[in-house]
């Protein structure tokens, strides 16, 4: 291998992160019907963290998303691969996302729920890369924001690696690093 990983938060600091979102939640959202909805693949760690930190009754689907894009870019095209098993016709939906870059995936993933007509419709999201933004997106719930570095652990991939690393860290090009091939992109 020869791409190496720069750790930008490590396994502590997303701990304490999660659990100060996951409060926020509970304090936000008592008595309300809440559904996690997940965003494959990339939000699957971080929900997972975030769900047994929100100390509410609530139930959890997933949503398979895949955006194509050159490799660690998005166009905006995006496509539903595996939908909700479940109506969320009047239900408090909160989308768990791991990364909002440049907001295309979420101002279509929002719209599309929106016409499902929940109750309330709201996001939480690890991380925001704010110089990107091409839409902005309402983020109820933000972990962190990160400068414009493309970033992998804790559930985010490059080419479908390094979704198991317990931090999040930058990924410093090598030589097999900047050969991405066309194709899904994070997700
Ligand atoms: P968008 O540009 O539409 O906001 O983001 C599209 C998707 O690209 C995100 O949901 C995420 O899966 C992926 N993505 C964006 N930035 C990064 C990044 O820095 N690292 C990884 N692994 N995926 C990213």
């Amino acid at each position: 291998m020869t791409e190496r990983v720069k750790v930008l938060f490590d396994e502590t600091r997303l701990q304490e992160r999660v659990a100060q979102m996951g409060a926020q939640i509970t304090s936000a959202c008592r008595g309300q019907d809440l559904v996690l909805v997940v965003v494959l693949k990339g939000s699957f760690v971080f929900a997972a963290d975030l769900a047994r930190r929100i100390d509410l009754p609530l139930t959890v689907d997933f949503l398979g998303l895949r955006s194509y894009g050159d490799g660690t870019e998005t166009s905006g095209v995006v496509q539903i691969t595996s939908d909700l098993s479940r109506s969320i016709e009047g239900r408090d939906v909160i989308v768990v996302e791991d990364i909002v870059d440049t907001g295309l995936t979420m101002a279509y993933l929002l719209d599309n729920l929106r016409t499902r007509r929940p109750r309330s419709l709201r996001v939480a999201a690890l991380l925001h890369k704010p110089a990107r933004t091409r839409i902005v997106v309402p983020i109820d719930w933000l972990g962190f924001t990160v400068d414009d570095v493309f970033v992998v652990g804790y559930g985010l991939d490059h080419a479908e690696r390094y979704r198991n690393l317990p931090y999040i860290g930058v990924l410093e090009p090598g030589p097999s690093a900047t050969t991405g091939t066309s194709g899904a992109v994070g997700s």
